[in-house]
């Protein structure tokens, strides 16, 4: 029986076990829609936070390179306007770099102004005021202002000027006629750019990349030579970055392979800056805090479907206790058949819902014969015996749903059949005479008288008369010689009566 409740599984579990729990379940199901729901707003905010930071970092270093431009420019444009006053051969060398250069930035990280004629020659150096003989003829700065009058500030391919990397910035000389006079240029030297990142406090794979309005890439870190001047104006990422002022991708790095945010800004200058984190480093704490809040959810998931299994179990044990305790009360301890207790209880509630229904009810009395001279005969255990035989043929022929066989006192059994005509109840009565008949019982044979009785209750009637009329019908049977089924003469009329 015990391993019969452990096998029964879920659907035969009482109805408080299974309530218990879909309990647990929304509980889980609840907590874990909570949970996830959190963990996603933190996933959002680490986004957030990693773009606002990216975009704060991309401003920061578009306005200073911006700046730094600037000042440069200005320093050509006062070079050329220098040079365009008329009075500027009449000076001495020395009066005239003074004037020229007199804005001109002369940090480190910045190549000294030079100044070359409409051929190409070095005419004028902001370093010497003898500057060696040097010509600019084949370098792309000169030939792009040579052809194209409307360049304005031109900022060239990273290259190699002058012994150090650096990024040529130069203008054109107009003279006075319109005519291209020559070019004015400069460099910011790669050093400013690593200064500039230098003082930055990057994480791991984070990557900033200034590049020209064309796609060119002026400048990177971490630096890399075989990126610095390449064309990433085909790169999806870039092209976007280069048709909007501001936004941000997502998109793998074309050195690395790395999953990254991009963000960038854009203020109209030359130059623009790309700012890439990767998104394992964006999420990473994030990553901690889910394992961590995860871990929690999954061991209390673990321990509430324990314990809920384990009380559910409990639950259906007693339940599956409290059941068998209520059969053992209603059956009878030696056959096996209902007691005469759990025979009344059925009784009362057949009878009234026969009442309800209008349908009829039968009732079987069933009595050993001559069972004394049995006992007497064959001894008690013997008689014992013979009434579990007795019992099994009725429960074999009283089965359909309501039926109800019990053992009703001593060699005395009755049987309930509610919805059984009289006829009915006979064919029944007749079946268990038979099957009784046939019990081998050596040597005496074993026989038993039956009393049948069927009536259509009425709200007046009270069913003992039903009883009454079925043992009168039993005592008829065993005057009339025993071992046969009479039906009592009129069931409703001894009732009423
Ligand atoms: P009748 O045909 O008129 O019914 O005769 P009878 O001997 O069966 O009737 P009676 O009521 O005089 O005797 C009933 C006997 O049934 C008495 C008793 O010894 C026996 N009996 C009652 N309960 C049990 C029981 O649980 N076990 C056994 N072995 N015998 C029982
Ligand atoms: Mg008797
Ligand atoms: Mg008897």
């Amino acid at each position: 029986m015990k391993s019969g409740n452990a096998s029964t599984g879920i659907r035969r579990w009482p109805l408080s076990a299974k309530l218990l729990i879909l309990s647990s379940l929304v509980t889980i199901l609840g907590f874990s829609a909570v949970c996830g729901s959190v963990m996603l707003d933190m996933r959002r905010g680490e986004e957030a936070l990693a773009r606002q930071t990216a975009e704060n970092l991309a401003t920061s270093i578009d306005s200073d390179i911006g700046r730094t431009v600037e000042q440069y420019d200005l320093s050509l444009r006062a070079v050329i306007s220098g040079i365009n006053t008329p009075e500027i051969d009449k000076l001495s060398k020395e009066m005239r770099q003074l004037i020229l250069f007199d804005n001109a930035a002369s940090a480190r990280q910045f190549a000294s102004i030079q100044v070359f004629d409409a051929h190409g020659d070095l005419i004028i150096d902001a370093a010497s005021l003898d500057p060696a003989k040097q010509s600019s003829a084949d370098e792309e700065f000169f030939k792009v202002h040579k052809f194209d009058g409307e360049r304005g500030l031109y900022v060239s391919k990273p290259m190699l000027h002058r012994g150090a990397y650096s990024v040529v910035l130069s203008r054109r000389i107009t003279d006075i006629d319109g005519n291209f006079a020559g070019v004015v240029a400069g460099a910011i030297r790669f050093a400013y750019f690593h200064d500039l990142f230098g003082r930055l406090r990057l994480n791991k794979d984070d990557n900033i990349t200034v590049i020209r309005r064309d796609g060119v890439v002026i400048m990177r870190t971490p630096f890399d030579l075989d990126v610095v001047g390449r064309d990433l104006s085909k790169t999806p990422g870039v092209m976007r970055a280069l048709s909007r002022s501001n936004g941000s991708y997502s998109g793998v790095g074309v050195v690395d392979q790395i999953e990254r945010l991009y963000v960038w800004r854009d203020s109209g200058r030359p130059l623009l800056v790309i700012v890439g984190r990767p998104w394992a480093g964006i999420y990473s704490l994030w990553y901690q805090q889910a394992i961590k809040i995860g871990g929690i959810m999954l061991a209390l998931i673990i321990f509430i479907t324990a314990v809920t299994l384990f009380l559910a179990r409990e639950i259906g044990r007693r339940a599956h206790a409290e059941h068998k305790l209520e059969e053992l009360a209603t059956t009878d301890g030696l056959t096996g058949l209902r007691n005469r207790r759990k025979f009344d209880a059925a009784m009362e509630l057949e009878w009234r819902r026969a009442i309800r229904h209008s349908r009829p009810m039968a009732l079987l009395l069933i009595d050993a014969d001559h069972f004394k001279v049995f006992n007497d005969s064959f001894g008690h255990q013997s008689g014992d015996t013979a009434l579990i035989a007795i019992a099994n043929c009725i429960a074999g022929a009283a089965k359909r749903a309501g039926d109800c066989a019990a053992r009703y006192g001593g060699e005395e059994f009755a049987v309930l059949l509610p919805g059984a005509t009289v006829q009915d109840a006979y064919e029944v009565a007749e079946t268990i005479r038979r099957r009784v008949e046939q019990v081998p019982a050596d040597p005496a044979m074993l026989t038993v008288s039956i009393g049948v009785a069927s009536v259509k209750p009425l709200v007046t009637m009270e069913w003992t008369g039903l009883v009454e009329a079925a043992d009168k019908a039993l005592y008829a049977a065993k005057a009339a010689g025993r071992n046969q089924c009479v039906i009592a003469g009129d069931a409703h009329q001894a009732i009423a009566a």
